[in-house]
């Protein structure tokens, strides 16, 4: 690369980020552009998938895309972005071991994403879990499971069976599935109260 090759670089590697890299690979020719993605994940997550790893369907590492396997072209950096310049185009890169560091480019493409919010839910902050990560829907799936085998073994009864058509997901919540539980009967009351 010469000094005067235009630095792409793209804040975040989920699923705008990633596209991007992999269609700029594909369109630009070797030495157009160098591209850099940053994100502290080494995967991008596709989220749609997420209700079925926490529904026990499919594992969590279907749902998960590695960035340095399938961008080949582009430089993959692990960390943080906690800082943009945009007046003098200077992005501060933070690792999650390590000294921050500055790097300067030409473009840059933020798709940081969002985060689960929680709505002016009583407890739900403390008592539900999001789906957002890997990592949720895991812990979810293996929440289900502790609770059915309890049930199965006779110390708890089930009696809440909710059925969320939009993911096709079936919820099974019971004494045992104090986070969902809550997290639905929280959820229900709130939408009743505000939609009323
Ligand atoms: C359960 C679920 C089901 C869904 N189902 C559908 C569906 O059926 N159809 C549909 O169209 N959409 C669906 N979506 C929505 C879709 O997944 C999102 O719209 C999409 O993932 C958004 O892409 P994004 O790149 O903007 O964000 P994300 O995919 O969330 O990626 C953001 C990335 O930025 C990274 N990041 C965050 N902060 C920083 C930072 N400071 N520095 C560097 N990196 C950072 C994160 O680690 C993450 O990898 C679903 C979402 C969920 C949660």
């Amino acid at each position: 690369m010469s000094n005067t090759t235009p630095r792409i670089l793209i804040v975040g590697g989920g699923y705008a980020g990633f596209y991007t890299a992999w269609k700029l690979e594909k369109h630009l020719r070797r030495g157009e552009a160098e591209v850099t993605i940053v994100d502290p994940l080494p995967y991008m997550t596709y989220q749609p998938f997420l209700p079925e790893v926490a529904a026990g369907s499919i594992e969590a590492r279907h749902s998960v895309v590695s960035l340095r396997r399938h961008l080949k072209r582009t430089r993959v950096v692990t960390a943080k972005i906690t800082g943009i310049d945009h007046a003098n185009k200077v992005a501060t890169i933070t690792p999650s071991i390590g000294e921050p560091w500055q790097e300067e480019y030409d473009q840059i493409v933020v798709t940081a994403g969002a985060v689960s919010r929680t709505f002016p839910i009583p407890g739900i902050a403390d008592n539900a879990i999001g789906l957002k990560t890997i990592e949720e829907a895991v812990a979810i799936r293996d929440q289900q499971n502790a609770a059915v085998e309890l049930e199965a073994s006779g110390n708890v009864t089930i009696d809440t069976i909710a059925d969320i058509a939009r993911t096709g997901v079936e919820r099974i919540s019971s004494g045992a599935l104090t986070h969902q539980a809550t997290w639905l009967d929280l959820g229900f009351d709130w939408f009743d109260k505000t939609l009323s």
